[in-house]
């Protein structure tokens, strides 16, 4: 069977890499990000597995910050013979390019193996591993006891509310069904991903007062008191909160200061305003509200400059986990052993995948894929062995002899 499998997969290689070179000039940046949102690559892919004949239904959300006013979701069901159901879960979505591209992101180049383009690997490659999957099963007419369905959503980068989080308040998912998030990985698939670190995005405000560069005693730098508390968040953080988790990659919680908002337009203008934030990744074993606590008592302290300061939480996630000994990994496992001879371990990561999402919603959820870690990065890449190789193992976690 599995065999079977395997070169019905080779075979579509080439319509594979052609599916990936079509979706990515389609976008997907949310509105967050000043994008218009996933309509036009969610009806490319909704086509696609219309014509490969598949079951498919969309699970849209709405939205009016973007222009169709819709937030895509696809389903696409393939039945076993139980009323259980293994999921694929992959996102539409993908983060603004960013500079230092050696060409357009939007315009992929097939390259040495390798597509280039924003979206190709995160997460372009398991929308297209995970499509082709199914397809091979339901043209091979492969029926095992679990079925295999994928959800494909929408904003994955930017918090979730209009992808995961509305199939689940919709009641996709059943508590008995297993679910893969190709997502996150190593360079050759050894990696299940199976506890996410809690995260929390904070956002700091800074006010002073602005004048003319040329008479800063008559105002107040905001700029020069946000740097100095960014240092300050900064090592507090990493004093306080420093134990490791050898389950985790990295083993120890990050703290990041991260995005940091335009200030004045102006050389000689001191900035009445200074906005910053934070990226923290916190291991289990310390609570979200802890770190909070901490960032803003240094906050306080830093008031005594005369600025008025404000933190705001962007978003904040308990740390999520899935039993390492349970049904997916176990499944994935053998699946990865069988096709390409290697033991793959379940480990922890930083997070921010839908498997958080699933998890909290009481599911068992797995993060694997087999990827180089482009993602987010100029020049991302998916390599296309990657996709064919992957796309094997998701066809071949259904079946019952696994
Ligand atoms: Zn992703």
């Amino acid at each position: 069977m599995i065999d079977k499998i395997s070169k019905r997969i080779d075979e579509l290689r080439e319509e594979m890499v052609s599916t990936m070179m079509k979706m990515i000039p389609l976008g997907g940046i949310g509105p967050e990000n000043g994008g218009d949102g996933e309509i036009r690559k969610a009806e490319f892919l909704e086509k696609l597995a219309r014509d490969m004949g598949l079951d498919v239904e969309r699970v849209d959300a709405r939205d009016e910050r973007v222009p169709s006013g819709i937030r895509p979701n696809i389903v696409i069901r393939y039945k076993g013979r139980s009323d259980r159901s293994i999921w694929i879960v992959s996102h539409m979505d993908v983060v603004p390019p960013g500079s230092g591209w050696s060409s357009d992101p939007f315009t992929p180049v097939l390259k040495n193996g390798r597509i280039y383009g924003r979206g190709t690997e995160d997460d372009g490659q398991a929308i297209v591993s995970s499509l082709y999957a199914v397809k091979v099963l339901s043209d091979l007419g492969i029926r095992s006891n679990y079925g295999l369905n994928l959800a494909i959503v929408s904003d994955e980068e930017t918090g979730s509310k209009y992808g995961i989080e509305h199939l689940i308040s919709r009641g996709i998912f059943s508590k008995d069904d297993l679910i893969i998030v190709p997502d996150a990985g190593n360079s050759d698939g050894t990696m299940i991903e199976v506890a996410e670190k809690g995260i929390l995005w904070l956002k700091i405000t800074v006010r002073g007062k602005q004048v003319h560069a040329s008479t800063p005693e008559k105002g107040l730098n905001a700029h020069r008191i946000g740097m100095r508390l960014a240092i300050a968040i900064d090592d507090v953080l990493h004093s306080r909160f420093s134990d490791t988790d050898p389950l985790f990659d990295p083993p120890r919680s990050t703290f990041e200061p991260t995005k940091k908002e335009a200030n004045v337009e102006n050389v000689n203008t001191v900035p009445g305003i200074d906005v910053l934030y934070f990226d923290c990744r916190i291991l289990p074993k310390y609570s979200i509200n802890e770190v909070l606590d901490v960032v803003k008592t240094v906050a306080e302290a830093y008031k005594a400059y005369g600025a008025d300061i404000k933190v705001d939480v962007v978003s904040m996630n308990e740390p999520s986990f899935t039993d390492p000994n349970s049904e997916i990994v176990r499944r994935i496992q053998k699946a990865v052993k069988l096709l390409r001879g290697k033991e793959a371990k379940p480990m922890g990561v930083g997070g921010g995948t839908c498997a958080a999402h699933l998890r909290r919603a009481g599911l068992q959820a797995a993060v694997w894929m087999t990827t180089e870690e482009t993602a987010h990065q100029p020049d991302e890449y998916c390599v296309v062995e990657n996709m064919v190789e992957d796309a094997k193992v998701m066809a071949a976690v259904v079946l019952d002899d696994l």
